[in-house]
């Protein structure tokens, strides 16, 4: 069997099933029922945020924090980064905006703060940067620009799951932040999404979109869609949640045997645990140089996928460069994106990875 770049994080099968024995008695399947709202609430408490709301999945609930913040209707730019998985992008794009990308700094590949200002126009309604891999976004001076030009900010938080920064939850930072808990994610609920947010004003809204914009049986206020969590995912959420904390002291000691193997060889980048972050081991991506190391990151994940290891070039192209966008941003050049985007490759992490594997991928890395 291949050792596979990610695997599930599961429950024991009997917690599942004891925990949706009760949806099978009540016949309530979905619509925000008890096992929904029990979710969010344990969610609420475990994110530490004020307000949160839950989605089917992750890209819709970010769909549906741009509309709720209106950007949708005021139309024009956001700045974003082109290092992240599509979904970023298609959900700006799909509202009628325009992505304007903003290169990524080399040391954690969050969005570089210091070519933001550049970039924003008087089309300039909101920053949508990405805490990707879990590293968080330099939220100080993005909240500093925010605020002297007067834009929204959404985190695109779908890697930052139970992140703390100076012990504040990452939900907290920006107008909004979304979670994803699609089931490669570190933590998960099968499919699944959140909106946290810091403006009361914005539940009615969230809530009313994720239900084909319903206000009650005979109110519809809003042009919304579907995407309502169901309750046997909000019961696999509930239980995952329950082994969270499990969960990242197991992935801390992969992250860190692979650390230790591989901190010192020239030629190799690992991802470094930012000051006053608590972080949550969601992925261990390598950056090889081909000049200092010897090989490339392709050659590399050619020798490892030989030898029965998948890896993944995550992310590989970066967003701008994807076919169906590199036509119309060709004009705009992110030199980092792109460099990080050909020399990266994200070994295979999950809590159960056994110390074995981790030295076995680590000696084929190595040798
Ligand atoms: C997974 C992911 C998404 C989308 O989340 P889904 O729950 O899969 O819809 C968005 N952005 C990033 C950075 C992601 O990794």
């Amino acid at each position: 069997m291949p050792i596979q770049v990610t695997q599930s994080s599961m429950p024991k099968f009997e917690e599942y099933i004891e925990e949706i024995k009760p949806i099978f008695e009540s016949r309530c399947l979905t619509n925000m029922g008890v096992v929904y709202k029990r979710f969010q609430h344990q969610l609420i408490d475990y994110l530490g945020v004020p307000y949160l709301s839950l989605f089917v999945n992750g890209h819709m609930a970010l769909e549906m924090a741009i509309q709720a913040l209106d950007l949708n209707k005021a139309g024009g730019e956001v700045i974003t980064t082109p290092f992240t998985f599509v979904s970023t992008t298609h959900a700006i794009v799909r509202n009628g905006l325009k992505p304007v990308f903003c290169d990524i700094k080399s040391d954690d590949y969050t969005i570089d703060p210091k070519k933001i200002e550049n970039l924003i126009t008087e089309n300039t309604v909101a920053i949508i940067p990405v805490h990707v891999y879990g590293s968080i976004c330099d939220v100080e001076a993005i909240e500093q620009i925010a605020r002297k030009y007067n834009l929204k900010v959404i985190y695109d938080a779908a890697h930052a799951f139970g992140v703390t920064y100076r012990n504040i939850g990452v939900g907290n930072f920006g107008d909004a932040t979304m979670f994803s808990f699609h089931a490669t994610k570190c933590f998960h609920s099968i499919e699944g999404g959140a909106i946290s947010f810091q403006d009361e004003s914005y539940r009615r809204k969230l809530h009313c979109l994720k239900n084909f914009g319903i206000e009650g049986p005979e109110d519809v206020t809003d042009i919304g869609a579907n995407a309502k969590l169901d309750e046997f995912r909000a019961a696999m959420g509930i239980c995952n949640l329950r082994h969270i904390d499990e969960c990242f002291e197991k992935r801390e000691a992969v992250y860190k045997r692979y650390y230790e193997r591989l901190k010192d060889r020239s030629g190799l980048k690992l991802l470094e645990i930012q000051p006053n972050v608590k972080p949550n081991y969601a992925y261990f991506p390598v950056c090889f140089d081909k000049e200092l190391f010897g090989k490339g990151r392709d050659e590399v994940q050619i020798y490892l996928r030989k030898n029965g290891i998948n890896t993944r070039k995550y992310f590989f192209p970066a967003v701008n460069e994807m076919q169906c966008y590199k036509e119309e941003y060709k004009e705009m050049h992110t030199p980092i994106a792109h460099k990080v985007s050909l020399e990266v490759l994200a070994l295979p992490m999950y809590e159960d990875l056994a110390f074995e594997d981790v030295d076995r991928i680590c000696d084929l890395i190595l040798d």
